[in-house]
């Protein structure tokens, strides 16, 4: 199996993945672990990744255009854009970290097990462009309801979760049978408290994964009725 960690600060990652059981497992070839940093994706000379929220309001947000690319390049398998979004194989998983996604659970963690790879995009600043959780990734994973400075905690919460469930990692797998959370399908108390952020994005209005496909910003965030955009991000935060 194989984990590809997409961020801006690579070097983040470093000691944990090295030392212990996931150090061991690397060294064994039982997982594969990979950091990769967005900014090399940036096609600009200063390597910007993140640029002002359309429709206003504070900080910044990741642009989806390295995102995009990085995962392409991390890909092991072969990607295609289209209108709804990346198609890629059954066998790879891509996953944003956010604190509005679905609650991160031990079944979740099981599930992610089964895949060849697992892509995780970690966000900084006020997050990620919309367009990287409706076309890109599979699915938005939140460690818990509180909110963190980025998504590289929550995606080595992720790795180390899932990497212990993988056959040889442990030694001895009958304790995972024993263990807290192994039977819970749902946390629904987690649920309740998920986060209710409202969807971000940021230049370029429209992006062209390839020439006829584009993933555009939602019309109403450049119309430039404050009032409107306001009503908008609540109902998009209610869903
Ligand atoms: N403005 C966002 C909101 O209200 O949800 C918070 C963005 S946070 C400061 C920056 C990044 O940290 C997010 O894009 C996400 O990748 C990561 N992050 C923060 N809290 C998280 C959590 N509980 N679970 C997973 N990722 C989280």
């Amino acid at each position: 199996m194989q984990f590809d960690l997409l961020t801006i600060f690579p070097e983040i990652f470093d000691s944990y993945i090295n030392e212990s059981i996931l150090g061991r497992a690397q060294k064994d070839r039982l997982v594969k672990i990979k950091p990769h940093d967005i900014r090399k994706y940036a096609k600009d000379k200063h390597r910007v990744t993140d640029d002002r929220p359309y429709g206003g309001g504070a900080g910044m947000v990741m642009k989806v255009g390295p995102i995009y690319r990085a995962v392409r390049d991390a890909s092991i398998y072969n990607t295609k854009p289209t209108k709804k979004g990346l198609e890629h194989a059954k066998s790879q998983r891509i996953v944003l970290l956010s604190a509005k996604g679905q609650p991160f659970t031990q079944e979740k963690a099981k599930e992610l097990s089964k895949y060849k790879q697992v892509i995780l995009i970690s966000g900084r600043y006020e997050g990620v462009d919309e367009r990287v959780a409706k076309y890109i990734a599979d699915e938005e994973l939140s460690i818990g309801p509180y909110v963190l400075t980025g998504g590289e905690l929550p995606s080595m919460v992720v790795v180390d979760a899932v990497t212990r469930l993988l056959p040889g990692v442990l030694g001895n797998e009958e304790s995972l049978e024993e263990e807290s959370y192994s039977n819970i399908e749902n946390w629904k108390s987690v649920m309740e408290y998920s986060n209710r952020g409202y969807p971000q994005y940021t230049r370029p209005e429209v992006f062209n994964p390839s020439k006829n496909i584009e993933w555009r910003v939602p019309e109403i965030l450049l119309s430039g009725h404050q009032k409107k955009i306001e009503e908008w991000r609540k109902s998009q935060s209610l869903q």
